[in-house]
């Protein structure tokens, strides 16, 4: 007879089944990019009102060891801005499950894992994506509001040394600003031999500069990809974000995250915890479940577990950017955890 697992799945009204929790660690970041914050002004939380590392283990093991969750994804603001971080790493990596060991990535603006790409695999993080959105200096200064293109690029071959994998690339791509270099990040990702993801502009920035015309497609960019280095589509990509292609040349993989023209919300199995411990259903959710709240209050594991489930089952089957009733979410990109 086969094994019972001993946890319980956590399923959504719409029988998704959660499996996948992205935990921001920090609201706080060392670049200020146009389409995620302002350049001054941002509202940092006291440090006091942030997850501790003791608390992220906590409410993470109730995620992984009660209901199941395979893999955690470190993020923020810039994960890598928290202080001794593989000492985080190390507590997260060691949870399990029936499925095995949890499945621990991060994503990050790469610009110091020059520093920490060692130190991170070694305390068992185990992927990584790294953000780049432009290939040219002067671009980059102008979308970030910061001079580190080259500490980003040294930030993944020091990935890859490291022995990620894998290391992926993430490129947001905006009309009228980087939608010109499509190829060129695309060719980047050949040369490299890493997955370039490229991203569709949300409606999540700060600034509320969001507009419909400054989203590029996913059609827009498979097309612009496929003129110079023809791709095909890869067999349906279950519960991750991104649509992926291969180059039919033997070139690697490029991927697509379609949010606004093509929602995956159907195949969604995403929960996110905010830094400072509020649990959000979707990325877009206007409602969020303070569990740290809880947590600090007192609550056993059971009472926590309660107001994960009650949460869980008010889950929306998808967002509603495209529909007239959309409202942007109180929070921006860096403050939920992209
Ligand atoms: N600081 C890290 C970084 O930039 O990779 C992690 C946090 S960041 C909020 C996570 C991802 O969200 C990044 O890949 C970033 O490019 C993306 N992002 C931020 N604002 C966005 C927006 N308005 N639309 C689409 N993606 C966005
Ligand atoms: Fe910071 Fe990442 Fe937002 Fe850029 S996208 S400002 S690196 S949190």
């Amino acid at each position: 007879m086969a094994d019972t697992p001993s946890h319980v799945p956590l399923v959504d009204p719409f029988s998704r089944v959660i499996e996948d929790l992205r935990i921001s660690i920090t609201d706080r970041c060392n670049f200020r990019c146009t389409y995620c914050m302002p350049e001054e002004g941002m509202n940092w939380l006291p440090r006091e009102q942030v997850m501790s590392f003791e608390e992220i283990e906590h409410l993470a093991r109730i995620f992984v060891e009660r209901y199941g969750v395979r893999s955690i994804r470190l993020t923020g603001g810039e994960p890598t801005v928290r202080a001794h971080l593989p000492v985080l790493v190390r507590k997260l990596s060691v949870l399990r499950n029936d499925h095995g060991p949890v499945d621990l990535a991060m994503t990050t603006n790469g610009a110091t894992m020059r520093l920490l790409a060692e130190r991170l695999r070694e305390a068992g993080l185990r992927r990584i994506n790294i953000s780049l959105d432009t290939l040219q200096r002067d671009k980059f200064f102008q979308m970030t509001r910061r001079d580190e293109l080259e500490s980003v690029l040294d930030g993944i071959e020091a990935s890859k040394a490291a022995g990620f994998d894998p290391v992926k690339i993430n490129a947001v791509v905006e009309r009228g600003v980087n939608d010109d270099e499509i190829v060129d990040l695309a060719t980047f990702g050949r040369d490299r031999g890493v997955e370039v993801r490229f991203i569709e502009f949300m409606p999540l920035d700060a600034e509320g500069h969001w507009m419909n015309d400054k989203v590029v497609g996913q059609d827009e960019i498979v097309e612009t990809i496929n003129a110079v280095y023809p791709i095909e589509q890869m067999p349906a990509r279950g519960a991750a974000p991104a649509d992926r292609f291969r180059y039919l040349d033997g070139g690697g993989t490029v991927g697509v995250i379609p949010t606004v023209t093509k929602p995956f919300c159907g195949d969604c199995d995403r929960v996110r915890l905010t830094a400072e411990g509020d649990f959000r259903t979707c990325l877009f959710a206007t409602k969020e479940f303070d569990l740290l709240g809880a947590l600090r209050g007192g609550e056993t594991d059971d009472e926590i577990a309660a107001r994960i489930e009650a949460a869980v089952a008010t889950k929306w089957a998808g967002h509603q950017i495209n529909q007239v009733n959309f409202i942007r979410p109180g929070k921006s990109m860096s403050q939920i955890g992209g």
